[in-house]
């Protein structure tokens, strides 16, 4: 039979059958995405600098997991007020690794550190599960701690981490789940011991985390013409959860009298046309727009771990720029900018931004709120004479407007508001990899965002005239 250890009792608890398929089909788990891979990465980061935080502690470092039990028990006897890193414990055959294991007063603080910036509801059973099988194994645990990142805090720079981390005791909150935890180890032996759960997939599939059995569990529905999913219907989620109880999927068959809200039954209409809409108004509002139209988009890096200095955990940190310029005689010029280096790039950045964008005229954005918020941020830090918004700035220096962006998220109530959510939803045509999850959700292969972005600039003639434009620009929007 095999051993139990924290994640294996996690798994279990959030499905039987997930823990069986990872014991013993295991094959049948997609290799790490990106995303998952940079969870891990942000977790295993915050745990050297937690580590770093207590200088003069030992890393129990043996991947073997018997020989970490016995560096372990070791190093408990040769100095037992040492800090303990990834310390092992092992009881009723449930192993454990301790994030760190500090002394204390009287016995031991256990201390689980987290990247996320509070206490999440999953992380109570994982301290739980240390706890028990670290005292059933006897040591005297005298407080259990989680420690997540505190985001109010700020790098000041020469691997200075004090304060990153908060530690937050939930020796409360853990009382009333340490008498359940044999029904776990016990539940989950009987299930690695039976056959393969019958289970069907359901909201547990993606809570706390979602399966990587999910495609075998739900197996990707073969799309063989395109569709139009109800999802597609603008702030509509819970209209759509309940049309799709009614039995519809596809946007196209929901009978007309089921949608009262006109912007939903312009998509709808678009759905079934299988064309775009633009709003008459909103032709004419971007028609009357000034040139030169900047078409800016950027990137941004958010690091768990501060990595500049004057930055906080998570903070978005631009990295990359590209701004198409559009001239009244229809030409179109391009400037970019790429960060390289370990330095930090935000005024680099900026100030290359802003020499970009020497002349006054409509800024184009993919999200109004999210681009406008850095750019403030960013000359407020190394070029406060500039201005973003509504209003033209003093100085040379400014990038002015009324932006399509600003009449986006301003106006809400303007042809163009409206208009820019009536494009017909993108069909789905993605038989291996959009797919529908149990709870409902179709699934997305991330690329589909970007994907209109991305034409428009690699394309052989980006942004080529203006009826493109705005199409394009409205697409990428909505
Ligand atoms: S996909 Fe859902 S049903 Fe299948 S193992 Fe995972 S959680 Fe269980």
């Amino acid at each position: 039979m095999s051993g139990l250890s924290k994640s294996r009792l996690l798994a279990h608890r959030q499905c039987p059958k997930r823990l069986w398929l990872q014991v013993h089909k295991p094959i049948l788990a997609p290799a790490f995405d990106a995303a998952t891979q940079a969870r891990l990465d942000s977790g295993n980061q915050v745990g050297v600098i937690a580590r770093a935080l207590h200088p003069g502690g030992l890393l129990i470092e043996a991947a073997d997991l018997r020989q970490a039990l016995r560096d372990t028990a070791e190093a408990l006897l040769a100095q037992p007020t040492r800090p303990l890193f990834e310390a092992t414990f092992e009881h009723g055959g449930v192993l454990v690794r301790l994030d760190l294991l500090l002394p204390a007063a009287d016995g031991y603080r256990l201390i689980e550190v987290k990247s996320s910036t509070s206490i999440k509801d999953y992380h109570l059973p994982d301290a739980a599960v240390q706890a028990w099988v670290a005292r059933q194994a006897g040591l005297t645990i005298q407080e259990v701690a989680i420690g997540h990142i505190d985001n109010g805090f700020v790098y000041p720079g020469n691997g200075d981490y004090r304060g990153l981390l908060k530690e937050v005791s939930v020796d409360a909150e853990i009382q009333p789940l340490l008498g359940d935890i044999p029904q776990w180890v016990a539940g989950a032996r009987s299930t690695l011991d039976g056959g393969e759960p019958s289970i069907a997939p359901g909201p547990q599939c993606e809570t706390p985390f979602p399966c990587p059995f999910l495609e075998y569990c739900a197996p990707p529905a073969i799309a063989t013409e395109p569709g139009y999913s109800v999802d597609d219907l603008p702030r509509g989620k819970s209209l759509a959860e309940q049309l799709r109880t009614e039995g519809y999927d596809d946007l196209r068959d929901v009978p007309v009298d089921r949608l009262t809200n006109p912007l939903h039954q312009r998509v709808q209409a678009c759905a079934q046309n299988g064309s775009a809409y633009l709003d008459p108004q909103a032709k004419a509002i971007l028609g009357n727009l000034p040139y030169p139209r900047f078409f800016i988009d950027f990137e941004t890096y958010a690091p768990c771990v501060p990595i500049w200095p004057g930055t906080r955990p998570y903070a978005q940190v631009p990295f990359q720029w590209s701004c198409h310029v559009e001239s009244v005689d229809g030409g179109l010029s391009h400037q970019a900018y790429l960060a390289e280096g370990p330095d930090d790039p935000r005024r680099p950045f900026t100030e290359s931004l802003l020499s970009a964008v020497r002349e006054t005229g409509p800024v184009f954005v993919y999200n109004a709120a999210f681009e406008r918020s850095r750019l403030r941020e960013m000359t407020g830090l190394y070029s406060p004479t500039w201005r973003f918004g509504s209003t033209m700035s003093s100085g040379a220096s400014s990038i002015c407007c009324p932006s399509p962006a600003s009449i986006i998220t301003t106006r809400s109530s303007t042809a163009l508001g409206r208009s820019r959510r009536s494009c017909p939803p993108s069909p789905r045509k993605w038989p291996t990899k959009a797919w529908k999850s149990p709870t409902g959700r179709w699934r997305r292969p991330p690329s589909r965002k970007y994907s209109i972005p991305r034409r428009l600039k690699t394309g052989g003639r980006p942004y080529a005239g203006r009826s493109w434009i705005i199409a394009g620009w409205i697409r990428w929007l909505w």
